[in-house]
């Protein structure tokens, strides 16, 4: 992997066999990644045992119907018992606010935050967030690809062209059911919520046809690893 890539990943309520499926593929290529945690499971429970190449984050998610929770306490205290060891977080769909921001300063260890995409930007560079009377520091570090934004750019191109090019740092924003999937377009995940609109509980089996031939997520997870 280039010295300059750094992976996350949204893990989304995937499911156990996917989230192994992806773990498995970065353990063999032995890829550093930081996993925004999102449910309970013996996969993301798998993950710490691999401290070396894998650091777990929060991924709370503040929409409305929230299953974390229907403040923005009770969210934060939700994720963070999901991952009491977190000291990084990306929202869920990247809701934020200077609310959000201050409470998760205030309530959680929490010190950097990955919820700024700056979509295929050429020069990342971490922003200082400090709120209270004591200052407290949050550094923002924003990210520059996303696979669901590739699948919606006008020159989609899984070879990796839009943000290879890119000279200054990378930081991927995958999330596991799409490198399953291997999607090259919203529309394979869309179908399979429909029939199946619990996603986590959804078995291989009945994922199997939905799998993307050819060049999608899977492929340029591969370039990066
Ligand atoms: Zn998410």
């Amino acid at each position: 992997m280039q010295s300059n890539s750094y992976i996350t990943l949204d893990i989304d309520w995937a499911p156990d066999f996917v989230i192994d499926y992806v773990a498995d593929l970065f353990i063999a290529n032995k890829v550093k990644a930081t996993w925004f945690v999102t449910h309970k499971s013996q996969a993301v429970d798998k993950l710490r045992d691999y401290p070396d190449l894998f650091e777990l984050g929060i991924h709370p998610n503040f929409l409305p119907n929230s299953s974390h929770g229907n403040t923005v306490d009770e969210v934060l205290d939700f994720c963070m018992n999901l991952v009491p060891e977190a000291v990084s977080m990306r929202t869920h769909a990247l809701v934020q606010s200077t609310l959000i921001l201050s409470r998760v300063l205030q309530r959680t260890p929490i010190k950097y935050d990955v919820s700024l995409f700056l979509a295929y930007h050429p020069v990342l560079q971490s922003v200082d967030f400090f709120w209270g009377a004591n200052h407290k520091l949050l550094k923002r570090l924003p990210y520059n690809w996303e696979d669901d934004f590739e699948m919606e750019h006008p020159q989609v191109d899984w070879t990796g062209k839009n943000i290879l090019n890119i000279e200054g740092v990378k930081v991927y924003d995958f999330h596991p059911i799409h490198v399953y999937l291997n999607c090259s377009k919203f529309e394979t995940y869309l179908k399979l919520k429909e029939n199946y609109p619990n996603i986590n509980s959804v078995s291989r089996e009945q994922i199997t046809s939905y799998v993307e031939n050819g060049n999608g997520t899977f492929v340029i997870s591969k370039i990066t690893v």
